[in-house]
């Protein structure tokens, strides 16, 4: 009965592409020409920071690391990884979602941040925790992005996601409107931790969209800090993979 009403839904409603919507016969999928387009960050990468590099090869593992993060002493986050090369392909996908109210992209998205996550879910973790909004930015935008993709990974990965003990409480202008040291000035201070009981001891890992310098990243890691977690994760669904 229940597989007949859904071929109905399904000639009523058909399954589209989540990008250009042709239609297809999957759920929350691309069709081959929109995924085919996509380019997702694999092997070599360094096993730190989740850089990938140029050469083609199949190292891996922890002993594979850029020269940043062979050189750092006292590293900021335990390990950080990405999705996909934030590019023309995958640019569209995350701009809807994040702004133009494409909520439903959220479940390929966190399909692919659980598929990111491996060596992070490999080292265990506690608790997700998504990039927090201002209050009067998410009054206008209605939604979090990264607290919508944080809830839908923890439906895949059972990993529970705390929403509130990190606030974003002093209000910036958007990262987009400046580039290098000006995006770490805007935002200085800018997160706060409320509940550092929540998260003291805990394995966290840090959900975001998309990382371009890491500047929001490093922040939201300086305020979660003063709760002494046991380690920070960074996991964004996009990354800007500088040549
Ligand atoms: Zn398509
Ligand atoms: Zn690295």
């Amino acid at each position: 009965m229940w597989t007949l009403i859904s071929k109905i839904v399904d000639l009523i409603l058909p399954k589209r592409c989540k990008n250009c919507g042709k239609i297809i016969y999957d759920d929350d999928a691309l069709c081959e020409d929109c995924f085919n387009q996509i380019n997702f960050i694999s092997a070599p990468y360094c096993f730190h920071c989740g850089m990938p590099f140029e050469e083609s090869s199949n190292r891996s593992g922890p002993t594979l690391l850029c020269p940043a993060c062979a050189a750092e002493k006292a590293p900021w986050f335990r390990l950080c990884r990405s999705a996909v090369h934030y590019d023309d392909a995958s640019k569209p996908l995350v701009i809807s979602f994040k702004f133009y109210d494409r909520t439903d992209n959220v479940r390929l998205l966190a399909k692919w941040l659980n598929m990111a996550g491996k060596d992070i879910w490999r080292a265990g973790v506690d608790v997700l925790v998504p990039v927090p909004l201002h209050y009067t930015r998410l009054i206008k935008r209605r939604y979090n992005q990264s607290a919508l993709l944080a809830k839908e990974l923890s439906k895949i990965t059972g990993v529970p996601v705390e929403y509130s003990a990190l606030v974003k409480h002093k209000r910036t202008r958007p990262q987009v409107e400046f580039s290098g040291r000006r995006r770490k000035h805007n935002l200085r201070g800018a997160f706060k931790l409320k509940h550092a009981e929540r998260i003291k001891g805990k394995k966290i890992v840090l959900i975001d969209d998309v990382l371009t310098t890491g500047s929001t990243l490093k922040e939201c890691a300086k305020a979660l800090q003063v709760g002494a977690p046991e380690s920070i994760d960074l996991l964004t669904v996009a990354r800007v993979c500088k040549d």
